[in-house]
């Protein structure tokens, strides 16, 4: 097996030589810091609604290496966070941003296809599925007969056939994508469609410009090399965003980790799992796993270790122990793979957000936006952030500037170091009492009193 911190899809895509970084100072209507989805999307949807707008693209590394390059390729919409969004924004709202959200989904498809861009876009449901009697019922708030539907266990397994499956919920809008040849082809397209695109360019800090009483507001984006200066500032920098002090308490960071199998397209037609289907487990600490179109079963597990200060280091990227029990729950859900080869593991960092739902936030100086807090489920509500980001940096006064996950009440994470401490010893819990479950066992008494505890203090931990 090889242990890759880049994943399998950028080695499948091959990642395009990189851009040079910018040298000296740049003027633009609106500067987007980070080339993942967020960053990419919200150019996309500013040069979409004003082709003429000059969109410079900052980022730190190379676009489409960071998670947006090496995710699971679920392309979801929000429809099984109804419930979540329901409570925190009211009934109608909640179904805009969910609606929104769906469209979103075949959005990404449609671009694919007008930009010819082969990113394996595949519709299909997306399924929870409990697999062990613990998990009973997951989801199953989520059911409105139309979004979301409830599964028996027989119509579980007449999508994929695993002997660990019982009952479940299919969110009937989804997709899969290769998410690195998403990423790449984006950036591309964007090129040709004239933004500016600097790779290995950090952004040091943005503030706003004092030297330009022309431009009230404008913002200037510092980097070790030059600076933009522009109308409007985006910064679309995923998990860093917790390095941002304005946002250092509106999220933690952890890592979730993937392995992939060699092409077994002959075990893939014995599971009857044909139809392309996303499926995610009932865990807290989720399992998540689909095909690949050349017949491969990828399989991932959101278990891995929290980043202190919320900063990602490098088992955020690969760490072995995850790795392994990943592999072995692989397993579990699917004993006929036994003796066939897992040739890929990598991970990557996941931006937790108290509400597991993103947030859109305005920077000080009222110029400027981030998004983050995924949660995970980011490759679909980014092309929905980026809707919201780009109506906001054009001073637009939308629908999209005014979706509720703009400025939502703050919800903020407790206080490092007890953020770390706290959340690594539960997680631990949840690890082995969730583990236990699957074996129709318990773990030890302080283990299950520790993983009850987020649901007592109505915390969530990832999903
Ligand atoms: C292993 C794994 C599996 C996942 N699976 C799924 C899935 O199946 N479905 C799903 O919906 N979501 C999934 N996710 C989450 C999803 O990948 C992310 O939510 C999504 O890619 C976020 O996009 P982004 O553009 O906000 O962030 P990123 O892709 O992280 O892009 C942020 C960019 O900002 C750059 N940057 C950071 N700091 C600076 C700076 N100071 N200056 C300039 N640039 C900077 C970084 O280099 C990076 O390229 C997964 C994540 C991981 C790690």
């Amino acid at each position: 097996m090889r242990h890759d911190a880049l994943g399998w899809w950028i080695a499948e895509a091959g990642a395009p030589p990189p851009l040079p970084p910018l040298a000296g100072d740049l003027d633009a209507d609106v500067v987007v810091v980070g080339g993942g989805y967020t960053g990419l999307w919200t150019a996309w949807h500013v040069l979409d609604a004003e082709p003429n707008a000059r969109v410079a693209v900052l980022e730190a590394g190379a676009c489409g290496l960071g998670p947006s390059g090496r995710n699971g390729g679920f392309l979801s919409s929000l429809w099984l966070s109804f419930p979540s969004l329901r409570e925190l924004h009211g009934e109608r709202r909640a179904r805009e941003l969910c609606e929104a959200s769906a469209e979103s989904v075949r959005a990404v498809g449609a671009w694919c296809t007008d930009e010819e861009v082969d990113a394996w876009y595949r519709e299909a449901p997306h399924l929870v599925v409990a697999c062990a009697p613990a998990q009973d019922g997951v989801s199953a708030d989520a059911v409105d007969g139309r979004e979301v539907v409830a599964l028996s266990p027989q119509e579980v397994r007449a999508v994929c056939d695993s002997p660990v499956f019982r009952g479940g919920v299919a969110a009937r809008t989804g997709a899969t994508v290769h998410p690195a040849r998403l990423a790449f082809g984006l950036r591309e397209r964007l090129l040709t469609r004239g933004a500016r695109i600097f790779e290995g360019t950090r952004v040091r800090g943005l503030r706003s410009d004092r030297a330009r009483p022309d431009a009230p507001g404008a913002v200037v984006a510092e980097t070790g090399s030059g600076r933009v200066r522009a109308s409007a500032a985006v910064v679309a920098v995923n998990a860093a965003a917790g390095g941002l002090r304005r946002l250092r308490n509106r999220l933690t960071v952890s890592s979730s980790h993937i392995v992939l199998t060699e092409p077994v397209p002959d075990v893939v037609e014995a599971l009857g799992w044909t139809g392309g289907e996303a499926i995610t487990d009932g865990r807290a600490l989720l399992h998540y796993f689909r095909t690949t179109r050349d017949g491969r079963i990828l399989f991932g597990w959101a278990g891995g270790r929290m980043a202190a200060g919320a900063r990602p280091h490098g088992r955020m990227e690969v760490d072995p122990g995850v790795v392994a029990q990943t592999r072995r729950d692989l397993e579990r859900c699917f004993p006929a793979l036994a003796g066939r080869r897992v040739e890929h593991a990598w991970g990557g960092p996941i931006d937790v957000s108290p509400t597991h739902l993103p947030a859109i936030v305005t920077l000080s100086g009222g110029r400027a936006w981030a998004a983050f807090g995924y949660t995970g489920n980011g490759v679909g509500p980014a092309h929905l952030a980026a809707r919201s980001l780009a109506s906001l940096a054009l001073g637009r006064r939308d629908a999209p500037a005014r979706w509720a996950w703009v400025d939502p009440p703050p919800r903020t994470v407790p206080a490092e170091p007890l953020r770390v401490a706290g959340a690594t010893v539960i997680r631990a819990a949840l690890a082995r009492s969730e583990a236990a479950a699957e074996r129709g066992a318990r773990a030890d008494p302080l283990s299950e009193a520790l993983a009850r505890l987020p649901k007592r203090l109505g915390l969530h931990i990832v999903r």
